[in-house]
């Protein structure tokens, strides 16, 4: 579970506890969804997670108070009358380099500054952003590969490997992807093949809200010789008939073994072990909080 809980009086982060008065919301990935309801607190989040949270989510949009990356908003006595603390507090979005939409927050209080990560990659814009996070009281990390060992290449070595593979293919491909994630995987297979995936309709509409269809992505399995599924539902039940089946994991090195017939890159969206270190080495933080 990724959920932070409360990070400051009344405001929750990635998770929707009762009490709260404001729940900020990193990306639309389900496991920092958990607890939220279709009616509630207002929510912060970028306009992109917005969207999803409009369009299948069930969220109306009244709730929602989009921050989107190098934006500030006050809170509070001085600022929009979203929060009742007796304080105003200031928050700022950036971008976390993770699924679309996903963003980190900074969190300030007159005497108290709160990070919180979400999930993220580190890249050069996270790099840059590192020195605003700088010294805070306390950083909620994400920490899913901590005590892996894992080591990531560049996200843009891997989207090469997959382009690689797709063009070696002597028929269609098939891709893992998450619903919403793994979207720059997507575009670059689609750019080397220069035919859309096949989608099953319920993640149709994902894929409209993202830009993605009707261009890379078609619910016309007739269409084009090429899908992409979820990742699980290809390692437990695809049967491939002659489609080269690539899929894009932060968990590749693990998995390879067991699944010859898939290709696994090493596409990760979060952090290996020595850049998790690096970004702490950046931002210096008082108090650390892993998040899993
Ligand atoms: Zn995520």
């Amino acid at each position: 579970m990724a959920a932070v809980g409360f990070v400051a009086d009344g405001i929750s982060a990635d998770s929707f506890p009762a009490g709260a008065t404001l729940h900020l919301l990193t990306h639309f990935h389900s496991d920092h969804l958990a607890g939220l309801k279709p009616e509630g607190a207002p929510i912060v989040c970028s306009t992109l997670t917005a969207r999803l949270l409009i369009g299948i989510g069930r969220v109306s949009a009244a709730r929602l108070r989009p921050l989107d990356p190098g934006q500030q908003m006050v809170l509070g006595p001085d600022g929009a009358a979203l929060f009742s603390g007796e304080a105003s507090v200031t928050l700022t979005s950036f971008d976390a380099n993770h699924c679309p939409g996903a963003v980190m927050f900074l969190l300030e209080e007159h005497n108290r500054r709160v990070v919180i990560t979400g999930d993220f990659r580190l890249d050069d814009t996270v790099r840059r952003v590192a020195s605003r996070l700088a010294g805070a009281d306390v950083l909620y990390l994400d920490a899913t590969y901590r005590g892996t060992g894992l080591r990531f290449p560049p996200q843009e070595e891997a989207v090469a490997r997959v382009v690689e593979i797709c063009r070696a293919a002597p028929a269609g491909v098939t891709l893992g992807v998450y619903t919403i994630g793994k979207n720059r995987v997507l575009r670059a297979a689609h750019d080397a093949l220069g035919q859309p995936f096949y989608v099953p309709r319920d993640r149709y509409r994902v894929y409209e809200i993202l830009g993605d269809a009707p261009d890379r992505v078609t619910a016309d399995r007739e269409a084009t010789p090429h899908s992409a599924y979820g990742v699980g539902y290809l390692e437990r039940y695809f049967k491939p008939r002659g489609e080269t089946v690539v899929v894009p994991t932060g968990w590749a090195a693990w998995r390879s073994r067991r699944r010859p017939w898939i290709h696994y890159v090493p596409y990760s969206e979060h952090c290996d072990e020595a850049e998790l270190d690096e970004f702490l080495d950046l931002t210096r933080p008082r108090r650390v909080v892993e998040i899993r």
